[in-house]
């Protein structure tokens, strides 16, 4: 599961699925601690710390530390921004040494990140501390490219989206759903699937089938209890708002006739 301790960023990439931006708001200690008990209670395996950047998160090492204590694993998925800020790595360092911790991931990418070359560089100056603490610095290709928030606006966005044979907006995450008898089963096969980043808990405590805050929610881990919130989860369906969607309420494909038959939107 996705944990979206801030929709702050100040990469301000042209494709943000989320929008994110400098001033956008933080998720409070409170809905926090609300969705690490759900995660926990729901049985997953690993919570993805993420943003925006979860850096920005003024209580970024507290957040962390929430998590940690819940017992569950946790990784960290970030852009790399903190690197080179002395206060910020002395946070990061903190972190890697709380238990449940597993690793982090710097993503960073020459197309779409605009301080990608200045990341390459504080990484290639420190970067062999980091990996020693089990951190990653990833600069592949965006295989998933989505046409959600900043991006419905970029047309490179939009065309990459479009030519993205791995474009399958939450309907692997609608699909398992429905097909498990229970939450934990539900986690098993998503983390079989390597599907980490599904669902996703939002900095409001939104609950989304897919990775964006932008999409519709099912239920508020404010608002609900664990086992309410797993029904609203089940019945959530794709709602066709991106490309992925609407392929998937379209196409005549007969494995997706199946999938809209097993998922009652035929
Ligand atoms: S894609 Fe990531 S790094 Fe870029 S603005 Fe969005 S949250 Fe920040
Ligand atoms: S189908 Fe709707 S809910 Fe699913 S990823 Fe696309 S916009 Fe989000």
């Amino acid at each position: 599961m996705l944990l979206q301790i801030t929709n702050c960023c100040r990469m301000a990439c042209p494709h943000c699925l989320d929008d994110a931006n400098p001033y956008a708001p933080h998720m409070t200690e409170d809905t926090c601690r609300k969705a690490v008990a759900f995660a926990k209670e729901s049985g997953d395996y690993l919570l993805i710390v993420s943003g925006g950047e979860p850096t920005e998160h003024p209580k970024f090492f507290d957040m962390c530390r929430i998590v940690s204590q819940s017992g569950l694993r946790f990784s960290i998925c970030s852009n790399g921004m903190w690197l080179g800020d002395p206060k910020k790595e002395w946070a990061m360092e903190k972190v890697a040494k709380l238990n449940g911790f597993c690793g982090g991931q710097i993503y960073s990418n020459p197309k779409w990140y605009r301080l990608h070359n200045q990341t390459v560089a504080k990484w290639k100056e420190n970067g062999s501390k980091w990996e020693a603490m089990h951190f990653v610095f990833d600069t592949t290709d965006i295989r998933g490219m989505k046409d959600i928030g900043r991006a419905k606006s970029c047309p490179e966005a939009l065309k990459e989206a479009e030519n993205s044979k791995y474009h399958n907006s939450c309907l692997t995450s609608c699909l398992t759903l429905v097909q498990s008898p229970n939450s934990q089963e539900f986690f098993r096969l998503m983390f079989m699937q390597q599907r980490f980043c599904t669902p996703m808990v939002d900095f409001k405590g939104d609950i989304h089938m897919s990775e964006s805050c932008l999409c519709p929610s099912c239920g508020n881990v404010n608002k609900l209890p664990s086992d309410l919130l797993w029904l609203e989860m089940r019945k959530f369906r794709p709602c066709g708002g991106c490309l992925g969607g609407r392929r998937y309420l379209t196409e005549q494909d007969p494995k997706m006739v199946a999938a809209r038959r097993l998922l009652g939107q035929a």
